[in-house]
């Protein structure tokens, strides 16, 4: 099936199933704005403390913090944000569509890094275990050709940007060709540079009120508290700041469904260094989440790093952990190397000095911040990409059959087992009733006495229950039940009294931590 209509399927799915609304439905919808259903919530608070844990728990050098969304208006001047936390925007003339130039080109490049992706497979395919990728990319003129022209594109593109010179960035898309995937047309308007903040106005007057943002991120909550945190947590260097909150920018385009949103969360984690170790900490840092994510189990191909040439002036390293979804690797996680900027920018506008005082050595500075920037709901929608089947099944009269299974990790499953009496008589129910009482305490459990067996099993694999329990005439005589796994659709016979052991080893959020 296409990857385009998997993935409408995946979104349909998420609504049937009560994962994802679109916001404000019966009025039809706020555009790139969404709300979390009943089973959505528990998969976003799980994803939340397995990140929260793997920060917090783990480590005795970090921190929590929940700073509120509304900040003095002068720290997002201090932040560059007021003055350049713009995007390219570009309209084509005929649809009367706005795209972001920089993805309009990215696309391109996008497209162009398939072509080599598949002369790859393709010789990968030919040549067997003796094929070499390296060699390969550097000697089939087919790639180095495609490679050159990206190379050039990319080079091109961020000297424009950097210069803010626009009317290049126009100049590449006509350059390259690209048209307006509506209209299939090149007639494009100027490039003009738009800000994605929200303002919004604090006070009762309209002469005494204030421009506000909505916060575009978490963490100028973390560097404006840096000193508070450092000085009454009694932390030393290194030592970081995590928090997990909403952040809000007016993304000029919104697609992709919870990938680009307006409202949407972040967890983010500054890690403050002496100035001259920041490099060692970004490495130590982007082998650390790239395990994060890994540790997960959607496989080693789905990962990569993308490193970026072209670094903020701020930066002096940064790199993206980017995944494959089913429209292609996409950024889920910025790992940034920014020295000492935000807190410099900080110390001069407020007037405060926000330096550290080393005991050991004597001496002040200002630390070097190595951040870990991912968005919830990009992580959501990597978890539930990834675990998303239709899996054909072979019936006994040799006919076939799909289901639609969702193959989360047991760990971050919003329900971990469903129990169901087969009958819904004899005193199965009571006996289901009194396993759900004992079990709730630990998990996440639900009651289903409705329709056939199959078709409750069917209703679990769609929401990604990992284990079904059954309760049957026979556990009336010996306390047994059947344990059915979503994977394998096996079935065991248990003792309900094993139940609990037997479902806690798998879905320890501590077992997954110890693999980091
Ligand atoms: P992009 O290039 O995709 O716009 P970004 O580089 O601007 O993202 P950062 O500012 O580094 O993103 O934010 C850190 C993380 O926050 C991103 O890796 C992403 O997971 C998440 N994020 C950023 N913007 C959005 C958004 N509009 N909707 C959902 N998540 C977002």
């Amino acid at each position: 099936m296409a990857q385009d209509d998997i993935f409408k399927k995946l979104i349909a799915h998420c609504k049937e199933y009560g994962y994802v609304f679109p916001s404000s439905e019966i009025y039809d919808g706020l555009s790139a704005v969404y709300d979390y259903g009943q089973y959505g919530v528990e998969l976003k608070n799980n994803i939340k403390k397995y990140w929260w844990d793997s920060m917090v728990l783990l480590h005795d050098n970090i921190v929590g913090l929940d700073s509120a969304i509304f900040m003095h208006p002068d720290v997002w001047k201090a932040s560059g944000h007021v003055d350049a936390f713009n995007d390219p925007l570009i309209d084509n003339k005929d649809s009367k569509k706005r795209y972001r130039a920089d993805m309009l080109i990215e696309e391109h490049v996008n497209k162009l890094e398939d072509k080599i992706q598949k002369e790859i497979d393709k010789a990968h395919t030919r040549f067997g275990d003796a094929f070499n990728e390296e060699m390969f990319r550097k000697t089939n003129p087919r790639v180095m050709a495609n490679q050159e022209k990206i190379d050039e594109i990319n080079k091109r593109f961020s000297e424009a940007i950097n210069t803010g010179n626009l009317n290049d960035v126009r100049q590449i898309i006509i350059d390259c060709e690209i048209v307006c995937p509506v209209s299939g047309s090149r007639n494009w308007t100027e490039v003009r540079q738009f800000n994605l903040m929200f303002a919004t106005e604090m006070g009762s007057t309209a002469e005494g009120a204030t421009k506000v943002y909505l916060r575009p991120e978490t963490a100028q909550g973390i560097f404006v508290n840096f000193l508070n945190v450092q000085k009454t947590g009694r932390m030393k260097v290194p030592f970081g700041i995590a928090q997990i909150g909403k952040a809000f920018r007016n993304e000029i385009v919104a697609r992709q469904f919870i990938f680009r949103m307006r409202e949407f969360e972040q967890m983010e984690m500054q890690f403050f260094v002496k100035p001259g170790t920041e490099i060692g900490w970004f490495n130590h840092w982007k082998e650390l989440r790239m395990k994060w994510h890994k540790a997960l189990g959607f496989g080693e191909a789905s990962y990569r790093f993308h490193d970026h040439d072209k670094l903020a002036h701020y930066a002096n390293a940064a790199t993206d952990i980017e995944f494959r979804f089913p429209f292609g690797f996409r950024e889920v996680e910025g790992i940034h190397s920014r020295t000492d900027f935000d807190l410099r920018q900080h110390q001069e506008l407020s007037g405060r000095k926000l330096q550290y005082f080393d005991s050991d050595s004597g001496e002040s500075y200002i630390p070097f911040v190595v951040e870990t920037s991912i968005g919830v709901d990009r992580m959501f929608l990597q978890v539930i990409s990834a675990s998303y089947d239709e899996e054909e099944l072979k019936k006994d009269d040799g006919t076939t059959d799909t289901r639609v299974v969702l193959r989360l990790p047991a760990v971050i499953a919003p329900v971990k087992l469903a129990v169901l009496p087969l009958v819904k008589k004899d005193g199965l129910p009571e006996i289901a009733q009194k396993v759900v009482a004992d079990l709730k305490f630990s998990f996440n459990c639900q009651y289903d006495d409705k329709d056939s067996i199959g078709r409750r099993y069917r209703r679990q694999d769609a929401i990604g229950t990992p284990y079904c329990i059954t309760i049957d005439h026979q556990t009336m005589q010996d306390e047994t039940v059947t344990i059915r796994y979503r994977d394998s659709m096996l079935q065991e016979r248990v003792k309900i009294s094993s139940l609990s052991g037997i479902i806690a080893e798998k879905v320890s959020i501590p077992a997954l931590l110890r693999k980091l």
